[in-house]
């Protein structure tokens, strides 16, 4: 377990940062009641050393569009607020307002029909779409030191590996103006992440029981995935 003077948000039981119920002109909230833990008191130089990142006009014209297209994720109705854009349209809409023309989605070969369609459907909304498989490259497993019964089909099969840093170097070099990270493997996007010298978004990450929502466990976890809050070292 974290110790107590490291940063937990997750165990806030405040969250005085989200300074709900407040109007703008009563300033910022007070961090009276933040816990022990809070980042803010733990490490003010580092809200400081992010806010001036946010002076450089590229930054803070990139976060003030991402921050605009959050806005635009609900609307304001008379019984409360309404969410309406799913995430795909969301990429589309954040793309346009960035001026960005030319796409490139990095997938996984198990979503291959996936990266079809979103290839279709961005097509159809005016970008330039490249994309690459994880497989490229057809290298075999074993020259990353995976042994035969390693293999996730049969121990004398060919199995190329999925090959992350190469989609990345793809990207990096197809001049996109956004990467789009579609379903990559655990690990496998780790490395993506490393080595994609381009904006890069997600649109969804690899789980291959709930359908690549992997939030499904999370929500199941008081109940038939129980056994995830099971302690165990
Ligand atoms: S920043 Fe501080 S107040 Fe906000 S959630 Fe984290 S610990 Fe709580």
């Amino acid at each position: 377990m974290a110790k107590t003077k490291e940063p937990r948000c997750a165990r806030c039981p405040t969250r005085v940062c989200e300074g709900w119920g407040r109007k703008a002109s009563d300033g910022p909230p007070s961090l009276e009641k933040a816990p022990a833990f809070c980042p803010m008191k733990l490490m003010p130089g580092v809200i400081d050393e992010a806010m001036s990142e946010y002076e450089k006009p590229e930054v803070r014209e990139f976060a003030r569009l991402a921050s605009l297209q959050e806005f635009e994720c609900y609307e304001r109705l008379p019984d409360g607020l309404r969410t309406k854009i799913p995430r795909v349209e969301e990429l589309i809409q954040f793309a346009r307002k960035c001026g960005y023309k030319r796409l490139g989605i990095a997938h996984c070969g198990g979503l291959a029909d996936e990266a079809r369609i979103l290839t279709d459907i961005l097509e159809n909304k005016g970008f330039e779409v490249i994309s690459v498989q994880c497989k490229t490259g057809a290298v075999p497993k074993e020259r990353i030191g995976l042994r035969a019964e390693e293999k996730i089909f049969e121990p004398e099969n060919w199995e190329t590996m999925c090959n992350p840093i190469a989609q990345a170097l793809v990207m990096n070099r197809s001049n996109v103006d956004m990467a789009i990270m579609l379903g990559l493997c655990i690990g496998h996007d780790t490395l993506f992440i490393k080595y994609c010298n381009v904006p890069l978004t997600v649109l969804a990450v690899k789980d291959r029981v709930f359908g690549h929502n992997p939030l499904a466990a999370l929500y199941l976890s008081g109940s038939y995935y129980g056994r995830l809050m099971t302690k165990t070292e």
